[in-house]
């Protein structure tokens, strides 16, 4: 990575500390000093953008301890890309997103243009400042990326989640101050979240990035909610869910640019996102087109999840949980999850399948060791997820698995040939009974949970352990409530 240190002849001759601890360093570092002569001009900061850069990240730091006011805008070679004043000490762009305030759009190669002003320096003053500059290109992420930065809560647990819905930037819709359906604005979707007490959503609009600089507007202001960039990428042969994105990913398979799904899914990995399967077991055709996943090359090891229910579809055909123990039974490993798919922030609760579901029910909680788009990501990837049905607030599903002297959790794997010991802690479902589930069939009889905060103990023999096992969570009427993730038994 190329570095270049532009020093200006009246700079402290010091070297200045270049990124905050646990940041990549940046690409351009450009220190200074604003004096009383400065007051009320402007000063340009340069720098070159060499081709190939997808997103530039810019901080600029200096001594406030004077009354020293610095205002920061950028130009590109060509033309302005967006002003931020006094209010702000970084700003990100790309063709996808920018801070508020700043122009989204191709970001070309050549002399940009940092402008610092100073709408106050006192005559004697002298201020230290440094700017820094911040290039991704590919898989090489130099700044956070991330909407939310730092994490929202520091510190592991569980949290709840909803991973797939849409707003005014697709087909989401909700009724005007007049009472027309109108495209819902992404505000309106994002409150209703918040509303509803999520940790954190996935906004997933259909094959477009135009949502991701509203989330970048919205974070701020909804500091208790986690706001992850999606996708719905919407094919021919099936919707998949991109969670954490950087970049536009082309959908058009079948296409020169994208021959097959297999591309699509390098291209997915490429953009930094992982990779979950919607409403998979949904017709495909007139009736519903494109629903159902029907990519016969899909490259399983390259998939990150599944959704094992879509909304009010909990049972029955069209759920995806079929879907998903199918391919658990194939030997993939895949997180289950479940999102609302909500289209209308205003839908309440209580639609009979298939009607619409409100935003957080279903929910997926996962156990995180924060609370920030890599660590819930992290979580998915590594399976300790349970799905909450009836998308509530406070029902748990802890599931520990002992084997042969070793233990794991949901997403975990064990040695198997010896018999398994299996604990499960459940929390808010006392009426209800857990079922012990091996490659995706029911093992003994069901337990009555029996109280509101209840630990559970089952056993399977060595001649079973072999697959996978999960614990489930079902009503008195047999409707699931709580779905666990596997625990692996390798059995050889
Ligand atoms: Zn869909
Ligand atoms: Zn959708």
């Amino acid at each position: 990575m190329r570095r270049i240190a532009i020093l200006f002849a009246a700079v402290l001759a010091v070297a200045t500390p270049v990124a905050a601890a646990g940041q990549a360093a940046p690409d351009v570092t450009v220190a200074g000093e604003i004096a009383g002569a400065d007051h009320q001009t402007y000063r340009e900061v340069r720098f070159d953008v060499p081709e190939g850069v997808e997103r530039i990240t810019v901080t600029l730091s200096y001594d406030k301890s004077n009354r020293t006011v610095v205002d920061m805008g950028v130009w590109d070679p060509a033309r302005f890309r967006g002003w931020s004043g006094g209010t702000r000490d970084r700003f990100t762009i790309a063709a996808s997103d920018a801070t508020p305030g700043y122009l989204t759009g191709a970001l070309p190669a050549g002399r940009w243009r940092v402008l610092l002003g100073v709408p106050n320096a006192r005559a004697e003053s002298r201020a230290a400042y440094t700017v820094n500059v911040f290039f991704d290109r590919g898989d090489e992420r130099r700044a956070s990326a991330a909407i939310a930065d730092p994490p929202l809560r520091a510190g592991p647990g569980w949290f709840r989640g909803d991973l797939h819905m849409h707003d005014a930037h697709s087909d989401g819709s909700c009724q005007s101050r007049a009472g027309r359906r109108v495209p819902c604005p992404l505000f309106r979707t994002v409150a209703a979240a918040g509303e509803a007490g999520l940790d954190f959503i996935a906004v997933t609009d259909h094959n477009t990035t135009a949502h991701f600089s509203g989330l970048r507007e919205l974070q701020p202001y909804f500091d208790a909610l986690l706001l992850i960039p999606g996708i719905e990428v919407t094919t021919f042969g099936g919707h998949a869910n991109i969670f954490g994105p950087t970049r536009f990913v082309d959908f058009r398979v079948g296409t020169a640019g994208v021959p097959d799904v297999r591309t699509l899914q390098r291209d997915v990995a490429a953009a930094g996102a992982i990779m979950s399967l919607n409403h998979p077991a949904l017709p495909s055709g007139e009736q519903c087109m494109g629903c159902g996943w029907t990519w016969p090359e899909t490259d399983f090891s390259a998939v990150t999840a599944i959704e094992a229910i879509n909304g009010t579809m909990t049972e029955g055909p069209y759920a995806g949980l079929g879907f998903w123990y199918a391919r658990l039974n194939e030997g993939h490993r895949l997180t289950g999850i479940a999102a609302s798919d909500n289209h209308d922030p205003d839908v309440t609760a209580g639609n009979p399948p298939p009607g619409p579901a409100p935003i957080g029910r279903p929910r997926t909680v996962v156990h995180a060791r924060d609370l920030s788009t890599p660590a819930i990501l992290d979580g998915i990837r590594a399976g300790n997820v349970f799905l909450d049905v009836e998308g509530t607030a406070n029902r748990l599903l802890e599931v520990e698995a002992e084997a042969g002297g070793q233990r794991a959790v949901m997403g975990g794997a064990l040695p198997g040939r010896r018999g398994v010991a299996i604990r499960a802690h459940v929390v808010g479902a006392a009426e209800a009974s857990a079922e012990l589930v091996r490659n995706g069939e029911p093992v003994g009889a069901r337990q009555p949970v029996g109280s509101d905060d209840a630990r559970l103990t089952m056993r399977l023999e060595a001649t079973q352990a072999c697959g996978w096992i999960a614990v489930n969570v079902l009503s008195g009427a047999g409707r699931p409530l709580l779905i666990g993730n596997p625990v692996y038994l390798t059995c050889r």
